[in-house]
């Protein structure tokens, strides 16, 4: 039971400032951090350090070692990812001044141009998930492939695009959405979605899981904890939940251990590299 995630690699710089740069100002920053982001890249880290087989699927440059180490450390199998020749790995560049506020740009490189052999060559299984974000190309492609051989598809429609969704949509097994793209979703596909699991998480109000199948659905409040940065909360979510709907957990069991790591993830500064794993995860939640 593998957990193949097609998705984003980005690696974060991260420039703290006295405060942002106008147009036309160059300013020396007070401290540059780097860090492994994209959503992709965030729920293989979370799954990985869940506990599940994960094979991340996707692209970047081929002189970036650095993001294959902090990739594997976290457990997750980087064979799948191609190293491409005269791009850039995907990146952003996030300044951050002294009250909190930040710019952000973003370069999608290699994660925009992922091979297409990259899907065909995945023997999906059965037993096995595709979970995927919309920070990549060749995702209605690969899941239709996935779900052709009867994997299930795990989709976070994040960043939001209808033109996407509606694309990938038809082949989607349970759609991952916030509070914000839930309601965006509904609107332009109304609440009958032909999909058969929708989970909604609502930052510190919590999530829900719907099986639209079976008519039931489950609710799990967020665990109070002192949240320093919620970036990545949403992707440690689902990360979590895909990991233990792969080990073989009820909804309700995958819910709750979900909701303990996005906790623990918002209490500690980072994406990816704030991914709790499974031993503290249980410790919290005894
Ligand atoms: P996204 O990052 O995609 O916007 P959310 O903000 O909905 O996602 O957060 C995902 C999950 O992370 C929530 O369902 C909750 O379990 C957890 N979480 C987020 N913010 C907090 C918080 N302040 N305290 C505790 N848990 C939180």
């Amino acid at each position: 039971m593998t957990i193949y995630n097609l998705g984003s690699i980005n690696i974060d710089h991260v420039y703290r400032l006295p405060a942002l740069p106008r147009p036309g100002e160059t300013l020396h920053a007070q401290s540059y951090a780097q860090g492994l982001g994209g959503k992709g890249a965030n729920q293989s880290v979370a799954a990985a350090r869940a506990g599940a087989d994960v094979v991340h699927l996707g692209a970047m440059a081929a002189s970036d070692g650095w993001v294959l180490g902090r990739l594997a450390e976290a457990g997750v199998q980087t064979s799948a990812i191609a190293r491409l020749p005269d791009i850039a790995t995907g990146h952003a560049i996030i300044l951050v001044d002294t009250a909190g506020e930040n710019s952000i740009v973003l370069h999608g490189g290699a994660n925009l141009a992922l091979p297409a052999a990259l899907a065909s060559g995945i023997g999906f299984g059965p037993d096995d998930i595709l979970l995927m974000q919309n920070e990549t190309n060749l995702q209605a492609e690969t899941a239709a492939l996935a779900r052709r051989a009867g994997a299930r598809v795990i989709y976070s429609a994040a960043p939001f695009s209808i033109a996407a969704l509606r694309e990938v949509l038809p082949h989607v097994s349970i759609l991952s959405v916030n509070e914000i793209e839930a309601r965006d979703t509904f609107a332009a596909f109304g609440e009958d979605l032909p999909v058969e699991g929708l989970l909604v998480t609502r930052g510190a109000e919590g999530a829900e899981f719907r099986d639209l199948r079976g008519g039931q659905a489950w609710h799990q409040p967020a665990f109070a904890v002192e949240a320093v940065d919620t970036t990545g909360a949403g992707d440690c979510f689902t990360g979590w939940f895909a990991a233990g709907l792969a080990r073989g957990e009820n909804p309700p069991t995958a819910l709750r251990h979900a909701a303990a790591a996005a906790a623990l993830q918002v209490t500690r500064r980072g994406a990816g590299d704030a991914m709790p794993d499974r031993t503290e995860v249980l410790a919290f939640l005894k």
